[in-house]
């Protein structure tokens, strides 16, 4: 079942993968045994000018094409993802250690989506006509950006890709991604796809690197746009550097989401939104919903089900189809959500069930669930990205609403209630970029998905996302004569 892991070269830059050992040595770890698969090399500063000058090069005739003759390409590699589904889903878990059983309906599928919904949209991005008084008349242009940087997290490598690509290059720009450091495998898939759908060398490149390489992109007077997924404390780093040459900017940054579980919510099905949206991808997903208030006249209830049903998970080879929880990417994250299981037991939440490593190569812990947590704790504060829930007591719909908005961040929130006129008024105070009623975690192409507050800044999917990668040209046009004071 396993597929070679070991890519032609570091980089893809102008239509073909390229090589340069200068770069610092990268070695790709499969976090599910802990041993190396791949390895590769950083971007040295003549890659990264490779990619920004082919893509410079590139991106003129690219817009100049219909937008229905960029939508065929985007579709035409969305079939392609479709087709090799298998050895891409395969591959997304060697680089990120998530269970076949995820990455096959979630990584590869997903990244076709966005490459089929903005190839279908590409053809109808379009101006506007404008009337204006004594027959004077005002048209719009709406213009690609020119070259746009994405820079990926690690959680879900394919799919960021896909996301930021396929909006960028329908509306005619072109694209430099850099991959997460520790996932820098399945992007590289993804340009070899959109080639052979028959994307022009240049338009999209693939750089690898960490910090170092990401940090020229953000500042580089080439680049037009930087698009990051990634922690907050990157967030500010990015937006700053972009802010300085004033380009355009999409933030798609960290969380720390509540979800609300009324008492008159169905239980199962709250459970089940409160496993979505903590232990899928074994908790590291940004918009999870790690706050988990439940109202009294249900916690046990809540607490014994969400128990039995952790004890269910099958924990093991992520390339076997039966296992549903997996590795933790990298030794370094696993070590930060077990720092925080003992930082909840010290600020004296009870530890119901899990955190604990597990003793075998690779990176693993067992999902853990945190009860009588308060809205104090660092558990309950920050960020943990990691399979770490916590439940907090309410009893009051005001209270709930204001304790739920009472952080920084602001990316997504969840409400579970069977009384669906409090679900829309409570969803209408909180303070979130993205939110579900009686679901939790779901990310549709066609739903614009993003933050508010801390969580970040522009929208990636559907419609919305066009908005940010392509700017309108005014133009106003007098039919009369020019009537001037002198
Ligand atoms: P990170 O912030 O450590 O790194 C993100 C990316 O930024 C990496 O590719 C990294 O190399 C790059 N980078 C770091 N410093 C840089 C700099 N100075 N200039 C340019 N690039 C730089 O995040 P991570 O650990 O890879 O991912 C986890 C974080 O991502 C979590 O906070 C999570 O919530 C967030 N995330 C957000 C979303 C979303 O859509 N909102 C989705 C997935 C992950």
């Amino acid at each position: 079942m396993t597929y070679p892991t070991q890519p032609e070269a570091s980089h893809f830059v102008n239509g073909r993968y390229v090589e340069d050992t200068d770069g610092t040595p990268m070695d790709v770890i499969y976090p599910a045994t802990g041993e190396v698969v791949a390895r590769l090399h950083e971007a040295t500063p003549a890659i990264i000018d490779q990619a920004i000058e082919s893509a410079r090069a590139a991106q003129a005739d690219w817009a100049a094409l219909s937008g229905t003759e960029r939508g065929r390409v985007l579709r035409r590699a969305a079939d392609l993802m479709r087709e090799r589904n298998h050895e891409l889903s395969v591959l997304e878990t060697m680089d990120t250690g998530k269970p076949y059983q995820e990455t096959s309906v979630a990584d590869a599928t997903s990244g076709a989506d966005a490459l089929e919904y903005f190839g279908g949209l590409a053809g109808s991005l379009t101006g506007e006509h404008i009337p204006l008084p004594g027959g004077d008349w005002a048209y719009t242009i709406r213009e690609a950006l020119g070259v746009c940087v994405g820079i990926g997290a690690w959680n879900y490598p394919t799919q960021i890709a896909c996301w930021k690509a396929a909006p960028a290059l329908a509306c005619g720009n072109a694209m430099i991604f850099k991959p997460s450091e520790t996932t820098p495998l399945c992007a590289l898939k993804v340009a070899e796809i959109l080639i052979e759908a028959g994307l022009p060398a240049g338009l999209f490149n693939v750089v690898q690197g960490a910090g170092a390489v990401g940090a020229p992109l953000t500042t580089d007077p080439r680049v037009d746009k930087v698009s990051l997924t990634g922690s907050v404390p990157t967030g500010r780093k990015v937006y700053a550097a972009a802010a300085e040459g004033i380009k355009h900017v999409t933030m798609e940054l960290g969380g720390k989401s509540p979800l609300i579980v009324f008492d008159d919510a169905d239980i199962e099905d709250a459970v089940g939104g409160a496993i979505l949206g903590n232990f899928y991808s074994s908790g590291q997903i940004c918009s999870n919903g790690t706050r988990v208030f439940v109202q009294a006249g249900i916690k046990e209830a809540f607490l014994k089900r969400l128990t039995e049903r952790l004890s269910t998970a099958v924990i093991g080879d992520p390339l076997d189809e039966a296992t549903n929880f997996g590795p933790m990417v990298s030794e370094a994250q696993l070590g930060i959500a077990l720092n925080y299981v003992a930082a909840g037991q010290e600020e004296g939440a009870r530890l119901v069930t899990g955190g604990t490593r597990i003793d075998k190569p690779g990176f693993w812990m067992t999902p853990a669930v945190f009860a009588d947590v308060t809205d104090d704790m660092a558990i309950a504060r920050e960020e943990i990205f990691g399979p770490v829930l916590s439940v907090l007591d309410f009893t009051d719909e005001d209270e709930v609403i204001a304790r739920a908005n009472d952080t920084e961040y602001g990316l997504a929130a969840g409400v579970f209630t069977s009384d669906l006129k409090r679900g829309h008024r409570v969803i209408g105070r909180l303070e979130a970029g993205t939110c579900y009623l009686n679901s939790y975690n779901d990310a549709p192409v066609e739903m614009p998905f993003g933050g508010v507050k801390a969580s970040g800044v522009g929208r990636e999917n559907s419609k919305a996302a066009i908005e940010h990668y392509s700017q309108l040209k005014s133009i106003y046009v007098r039919m009369g004569a020019v009537e001037a004071p002198f």
